[in-house]
C-alpha cells in the first residue's frame, strides 16, 4: 500500500468498550484538531458484543478523520494491533488503548521525538495506584524474562507507542500467528526512544485481563521469544541421571561389603516419584513448543474482517 507523508494514523483496539468509546474519540479528535498534523483514527472493534460497532458507525459517518474495521469475532488485541498496523495508510502510526488509559495529550511530545528521528517512541507508564501485589509480580516477571530471553522487555512499556513507517513494516513482515506484541516490538530495534507519564486509571468499563489471561501471556512472553525452558529440560535431565548413577555406584559398593539388604521401599518410590515428575515436566513443555509448531503450520490468517469503511487502493 501506498502510504502518505507526514501523515499520522492513529490505531485504537476495541473490545466491549461501548461506555467509554464516545468519550475516548471526543477527547482524541479535539486534541488532533487543535493541531495542524493531518490524521486518521483508525478503531479496530474486536468481535465487541455490545454496541461499539454502532458507536464507531456513527462516528465514522460524522468525522472524516474515523475508520473503523470490524472483525467477525473476537480475535484478541494481538491482532485488532496487526490489523491496524496494515491498514494505516500514515508514514507514523500511533497504538493507544480505547479507554483513555493512554492519555492523548503525549501525542505531539510522540511526534516532536519521531521527528529528531526515532523510529519507535515508547510512552511508559509508571506503576502509582496499581496494587501492591501486582507490582511486585511484574517486578520479578521482568527480571526473569529479561535473563532468559534475547529480547529484553521494559516493565511499564506497553503498547503505547510511536512507530516509523519501516518499523510498522517490519512488525506487519513478522508473520507469525501467535503474536506477542511485547516481543515483536524489541525485537525489530530501530533507534528508540521513552516518555514517561503517570498511570492512569480506567475510567469505563473493565479490564479485560483475568488472572489466567495474565498468566497465559506471561507464559507466551517466555516461550514465544526462546528455547531455553528446552535447554532446562536438558539440564533436569542431566543433573537427575548424574545423581542416580552415584547412588546405583553407592548402592552397589554396599552390596559388595554388606551383601543385599532389601528394605528399601522409601528410595524406590521416591526415585519412581521424582523421574516421572521429571518426565511429565519435561513433556509438558516439550508439547508446549510442538503444540506452537502445530498452530504456526497451519498458516491460518490472524484475523477476519466483516466490515470496515477503509477503502483498498
Ligand atoms: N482489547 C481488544 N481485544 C481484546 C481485549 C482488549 O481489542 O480481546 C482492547 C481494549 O478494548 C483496550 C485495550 O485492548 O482498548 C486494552 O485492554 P484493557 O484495557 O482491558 O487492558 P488493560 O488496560 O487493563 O491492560
Ligand atoms: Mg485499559
Amino acid at each position: 500500500m501506498k502510504y502518505k507523508k507526514d501523515f499520522l494514523t492513529i490505531i485504537a483496539p476495541c473490545f466491549n468498550e461501548e461506555e467509554g468509546i464516545g468519550r475516548f474519540l471526543d477527547v482524541l479528535t479535539r486534541q488532533m484538531d487543535g493541531s495542524n498534523q493531518d490524521y486518521e483514527i483508525i478503531c479496530v472493534d474486536d468481535g465487541s458484543r455490545d454496541r461499539t460497532i454502532d458507536i464507531l458507525k456513527k462516528a465514522a459517518e460524522k468525522n472524516i478523520h474515523c475508520r473503523y474495521i470490524s472483525f467477525s469475532r473476537n480475535f484478541g488485541k494481538e491482532s485488532a494491533m496487526l490489523a491496524g498496523l496494515e491498514h494505516a495508510s500514515g508514514d507514523m502510526v500511533i497504538i493507544m488503548d480505547s479507554d483513555l488509559q493512554h492519555p492523548p495529550e503525549l501525542i505531539p511530545q510522540m511526534i516532536q521525538k519521531h521527528k529528531e528521528g526515532y523510529d519507535q517512541v515508547i510512552a511508559c507508564r509508571d506503576r502509582s495506584g496499581d496494587k501492591k501485589s501486582s507490582i511486585f509480580f511484574a517486578k520479578m516477571y521482568y527480571r526473569i524474562v529479561n535473563h532468559l530471553i534475547n529480547v529484553q522487555l521494559q516493565d511499564g512499556a506497553g503498547d503505547y507507542r510511536l512507530l516509523s513507517r519501516r518499523a510498522v513494516e517490519a512488525i506487519i513482515s513478522m508473520r507469525e500467528t501467535n503474536r506477542f506484541s511485547k516481543g515483536l516490538f524489541s525485537w525489530v530495534g530501530y533507534k528508540q526512544t521513552a516518555i514517561y507519564y503517570k498511570n492512569q486509571q480506567r475510567l469505563e468499563g473493565e479490564s479485560k485481563w483475568s488472572f489466567k489471561s495474565l498468566l497465559r501471556y506471561g507464559i507466551d512472553g517466555i516461550i514465544s521469544f526462546n528455547t531455553s525452558p528446552l535447554m532446562g529440560c536438558v539440564y533436569l535431565g542431566g543433573t537427575l541421571l548424574t545423581i542416580s548413577i552415584l547412588y546405583l555406584l553407592y548402592i552397589f559398593i554396599n552390596i559388595v561389603f554388606n551383601g543385599i539388604d532389601v528394605p528399601g521401599y522409601f528410595t524406590t518410590i521416591a526415585i519412581i516419584i521424582l523421574t516421572s515428575g521429571t518426565q511429565l515436566l519435561s513433556l509438558g513443555i516439550i508439547g508446549e513448543y510442538v503444540g506452537r509448531i502445530y498452530f504456526e503450520s497451519k498458516r491460518r490468517p490472524a484475523y477476519l474482517i466483516m466490515d470496515t469503511n477503509i477503502e483498498d487502493e
